[in-house]
């Protein structure tokens, strides 16, 4: 079976733009695409044919919309809605979905989550209750988390401190996420290979343009049907129980953090926080294991200390 769409001279080129030839081209053709599980030509005629497992899926993200926008398979084409490329029945399909925690909170790590939820296994999860993690007590995370892990594959990249700092030096917050991203898409896709999954579903935390950007010098980048979305945990259960195992990780690694400096490290950052880093700074402990230094509770938390002398 083949899916055959007739497309406007318009569309046609922009399809050419968006599926970079990488096979021959065959007579009347003017591209011819081979990417994940799914080969797309398009003809001179306006005909573009999709064959192999994943025609639907592909077909359906120029079906279903009326602006055509890159699909993460050549990060090099214009890209315009980033919610335009969303397959209407994406919420169905096996995805693996990415989510990071702790980008609002001074103490503790960046802890960014990839879950691979196969679709025979979405009405498991969402019969668990599972959704964003921040409307869950932490006791419904860490009970969810554990059944999570034990149903589906994932990976999870725990910055520490410690290393999230180093890696700030070079690195701004998106471009630490985007590495975080990208290495625990590709970590889960080396367990479940040769599976593939039908789509990649990121939670956006920066335009795709930026996202690719930042990813260039990387060797290995996970690009195959990438989909970006804000709230992408209502798009797919595998974001939101991505969600639940990075807030899960990073509320085991903000307790760990806490018997270390023995006393409590709040997360968020408000004026506790600030007090909170002010008595560390007087204890002497290196702040640096166990803050984001770049936050601006750095300073607030050396100028208390400052009045209190
Ligand atoms: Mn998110």
């Amino acid at each position: 079976m083949a899916i055959v769409l007739k497309v406007t001279p318009s569309q046609l080129a922009t399809m050419k733009n968006n599926y970079l030839s990488n096979t021959t081209i065959p007579t009347g053709a003017i591209f011819r695409h081979k990417g994940n599980n799914v080969m797309i030509t398009g003809y001179k005629s306006g005909k573009v044919m999709f064959q192999g497992p994943n025609e639907d899926l592909e077909a359906k993200k120029w079906t279903d919309t009326t602006t055509i926008t890159s699909n993460g398979t050549n990060p090099k084409s214009k890209s315009s809605s980033p919610s335009s490329n969303i397959p209407t029945n994406l919420g169905n399909l096996s995805v693996l979905g990415s989510d990071e925690v702790g980008t609002g909170s001074y103490f503790g790590p960046l802890t960014v989550a990839a879950v691979y939820v196969p679709k025979e296994h979405i009405q498991t999860l969402q019969g668990w209750g599972i959704a964003d993690s921040k409307t869950l007590t932490d006791l419904a995370i860490s009970e969810l988390a554990e059944k999570i892990v034990s149903l589906v594959p994932y990976h999870v990249v725990n910055i520490l401190p410690v290393t999230y700092n180093q890696y700030n030096k070079t690195m701004n917050a998106n471009e630490i996420k985007a590495h975080g991203h990208n290495h625990a898409l590709s970590e889960v896709l080396k367990k479940i290979s040769p599976i593939q999954p039908n789509a990649v579903l990121i939670d956006q935390f920066t335009p795709p343009t930026a996202y690719w950007r930042y990813l260039k010098n990387t060797p290995q980048v996970i690009k195959d049907d990438v989909i970006f979305a804000t709230k992408a945990e209502q798009l797919h259960v595998a974001v939101a129980a991505a969600s639940i195992i990075a807030r899960y990780v990073e509320l085991q690694t903000l307790r760990d953090l806490s018997k270390q400096a023995q006393q409590h490290l709040p997360v968020g950052a408000g004026t506790k926080v600030d007090h909170v880093a002010a008595d560390l700074l007087e204890q002497k402990l290196p702040l640096e294991n166990f803050a984001k230094l770049h936050f601006a509770n750095t300073q607030k938390a050396q100028h208390i200390l400052q009045q209190r002398k």
